[in-house]
């Protein structure tokens, strides 16, 4: 019998095979098949310099979350060859949180007199990031409804370093086209930054649609369980900073540029919740198709019922960008947003599901209502980014559909 430690070139393979395998070979020593929770935080050294893997402080580098990051990288490359060097497509960074992902990604590509195009319809946290804190930092930014392109492109200014893409958003369902956008972005010098955390690599790769860098919220789809709170950062290899700017760790290349702030702001993400996104991302292609088949039927459903005024879901034929979705996703994803004519409507919806649990967040296995007015969107009222008062969400979980229609149909008659 023989073992070896070499693996199939996972570009060629295929999206589940990625995420199961790559980054993740058996433990060296032991043969363990999951990499272990380094729970760590130095690493001893063979004399002054020798490092063994090159790890030497877990805010630099930690091998569990090294795991995670290959994994992430592999998993966001789909349809894409490593460079001529033999690099991979991308880089993957796991941080905190979303959040801290956002941060330490904006800090690394723009400077005080910069701007940002945001989509008007933004995660609310991302808004709130982009105005309130980078902001006072001297850094513009302009919402525009990004399935508009041509409203992007004049918005564009000579300062435009970035633009900021959701699609799907959050919780409106908006669907931009990443492919035209990142034309815009490039022939503007700016870069495309991808939020990805709705679609999730699984159902959209935006990448290899020519976005520069993607961006996740992994305690959403990815972690998948609601148990842990994480962000990541996907950076095409070759990337390159905007508006001449230098990376502090030498060269002009984001991902070194972001590699450097990671380390150096170090909103990392710790060696226990890098193991938990990661058992996550094993089984996000499964989740998913079982996510999505739920929330196709809870559309439908909501569709034919008389108390509900819209419902939004790019899988319906009603939605605005359903062929573009049709085109650039592999699926509709499990988020379904509707409207019931009246905030107080929509609150009391919100009060009367047993199965979905009012709560904020979305994409774990459990259903969850809530209403974005009051609750994740509270941040962006009286904004650009306002959604209407009578709006629900649901993230649909993965329980058996029956009794997701039934408790839905209780909590509007
Ligand atoms: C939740 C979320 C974020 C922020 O991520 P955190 O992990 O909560 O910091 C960013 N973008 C989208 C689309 C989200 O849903």
């Amino acid at each position: 019998m023989t073992t070896s430690s070499e693996h199939p070139d996972w570009t060629t393979t295929g999206f589940s095979t990625r995420a199961i395998h790559a980054g993740q070979d058996p433990d060296a020593t032991t043969g363990a098949v999951v990499p272990p929770i380094h729970q760590v935080s130095t690493y001893k050294q063979d004399g002054v310099g020798g490092l063994r893997g090159g790890y030497e402080y877990s805010r630099s580098a930690n091998p569990t979350r090294t795991a995670l990051e290959e994994a992430l990288a592999a998993a966001e490359s789909g349809g894409l060859r490593p460079t001529a060097d033999g690099s991979p497509a991308a880089r993957g960074f796991a941080f905190a949180s979303g959040l801290a992902a956002e941060d330490t990604l904006l800090r690394a590509v723009v400077r005080p007199g910069d701007h940002v195009i945001v989509p008007d319809d933004a995660y609310g946290g991302t808004y709130r990031l982009i105005a309130r804190v980078f902001g006072p930092w001297g850094v513009e930014h302009t919402p525009v409804d990004l399935t508009d392109v041509e409203a992007v492109r004049a918005a564009v200014r000579p300062e435009t370093r970035v633009v900021w893409v959701e699609t799907p958003t959050n919780p409106l369902l908006g669907v931009s086209d990443v492919a035209a956008l990142a034309g815009v972005a490039h022939d503007a010098g700016a870069l495309l930054v991808v939020d990805n955390t709705f679609a999730t690599p699984y159902l959209q790769q935006p990448l290899a649609l020519g976005a520069d860098v993607v961006v996740h919220s992994t305690t959403k789809y990815v972690g998948g369980h609601s148990d842990v709170v994480g962000g990541a950062l996907v950076v095409a290899t070759g990337a390159q900073l905007p508006g001449g700017l230098g990376s502090p760790a030498g060269g002009t290349d984001v991902a070194g540029a972001v590699g450097f702030h990671q380390n150096a702001s170090g909103a990392v993400a710790g060696p226990f919740d890098a193991w938990l996104t990661l058992r996550g991302l094993k089984t996000l292609a499964v989740r998913m198709d079982r996510h999505q088949a739920n929330a196709a039927a809870v559309a439908e459903f909501l569709d034919a019922h008389p108390a509900v005024t819209e419902v939004i879901y790019p899988g319906l034929a009603s939605h605005p960008g359903h062929e573009l979705a049709a085109r650039q996703m592999s699926g509709f994803g499990g988020m379904v947003s509707f409207r019931v004519g009246s905030e107080a409507k929509a609150l009391d919806v919100c009060a009367r599901t047993r199965v979905f649990t009012l709560a904020e967040s979305l994409g774990g296995v459990e259903s969850l209502v809530e209403h974005p007015g009051r609750m994740t969107h509270g941040s962006v009222a009286g904004t650009a980014l306002e959604v209407p008062d009578d709006l629900v969400r649901l993230s649909v979980g993965i329980e058996d559909v029956e009794d997701l229609l039934a408790d839905l149909g209780q909590a509007l008659a």
